[in-house]
C-alpha cells in the first residue's frame, strides 16, 4: 500500500470527510482491520481564503507547493489536494513535486461519463465555476459540456460555502437555495450535477436533486484508495 499525502484544511470540515471516506474505502477493499497509510498536512484556511479573495494566486502557489514538498519529504507517494478550488494551482504543485497529484476533476468526469451523462451542472466556489481551470479540464480532456448557474445563483452558492459550510454551519434555508439552483440547471438541460466543492456534500445529497449528483469529495477519496492500492484487488491484504 502506498502512502497517501493529503493537503488539507481547505477546509478541515471536508478534510475530515476525506479521512473517514478513505479509511472506509480501504476497509471495504482489504477487509478486517485494514486502514489507509496516510499523512495529512492541514493548513490554516483563514490565510488561504484571504489570499484567494485578494487574487494573490502566485503567493498561494508558492505556499501550497512548499506544503506539498513537505508532504513528499515526509514520505507521501501520491498527493491529494482536498479542495476543488485550489486545483487552480494544480500545475504549480505538480511541477514542485515528483509524487503524482491525483486531480479531483478526473475521477469525477470518469464517473459521469461511465453513467452516460454529457451535459453537467457545476456547483462550487466562484473561482471553480467562473474561471477556466476546472471547466476546461472537464470539457477538453473529458468531453463533457459544463453549465454553470446564472450570476445571482453563483453568488449565493459561493456565499454559502464561505460564510457557512467551511465554518461548519449546515442550514436548511441554504439547502433550499441550493435545491433551487440545481432545479434551474436541470431546466437548462443538466443531466447530472457536480458537487464541485468538497463541503457541498455536507449540505446536499441525491435526494436534493432530480438528476444524479456527483460528489467530488467521495469520488476523489475513492480514487485515492485505488491509487494507494495501485490496482490491487480483493481482500487478501
Ligand atoms: N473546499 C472548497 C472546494 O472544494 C472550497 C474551499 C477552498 O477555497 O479551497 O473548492
Amino acid at each position: 500500500m502506498k502512502t497517501l499525502g493529503l493537503l488539507g484544511g481547505m477546509s478541515w470540515e471536508s478534510s475530515a470527510q476525506y479521512y473517514r471516506l478513505i479509511n472506509q474505502a480501504m476497509r471495504e477493499r482489504l477487509g478486517g482491520t485494514h486502514s489507509a497509510r496516510l499523512l495529512m498536512l492541514s493548513v490554516d484556511f483563514a490565510k488561504i481564503e484571504a489570499l484567494q479573495h485578494a487574487g494573490r494566486w502566485d503567493e498561494l502557489g508558492d505556499l501550497l507547493a512548499g506544503e506539498a514538498r513537505r508532504l513528499e519529504g515526509a514520505g507521501a507517494e501520491v498527493l491529494i489536494l482536498c479542495t476543488n478550488t485550489m486545483h487552480r494551482l494544480a500545475e504549480t504543485i505538480a511541477a514542485a513535486t515528483t509524487a503524482p497529484l491525483l486531480h479531483i476533476a478526473d475521477p469525477t468526469a470518469r464517473a459521469i461519463a461511465a453513467a452516460g451523462h454529457r451535459r453537467v451542472g457545476l456547483l462550487g466556489t466562484a473561482f471553480t465555476m467562473e474561471e477556466a481551470f476546472y471547466r476546461e479540464r472537464l470539457e477538453a480532456q473529458h468531453g463533457l459540456e459544463v453549465l454553470i448557474p446564472e450570476a445571482d445563483d453563483r453568488a449565493q452558492v459561493h456565499r454559502i460555502i464561505y460564510e457557512e459550510l467551511v465554518q461548519g454551519r449546515v442550514e436548511a434555508r441554504s439547502r433550499d437555495i441550493y435545491r433551487g439552483v440545481i432545479a434551474r440547471l436541470v431546466q437548462r438541460g443538466a443531466q447530472a450535477i457536480i458537487l464541485g466543492c468538497t463541503e457541498i456534500m455536507l449540505l446536499i445529497g441525491p435526494e436534493d436533486s432530480p438528476v444524479p449528483v456527483f460528489d467530488t469529495t467521495a469520488l476523489h477519496a475513492q480514487a485515492a484508495v485505488e491509487a494507494a492500492l495501485d490496482g490491487r484487488l480483493g481482500k487478501d491484504g
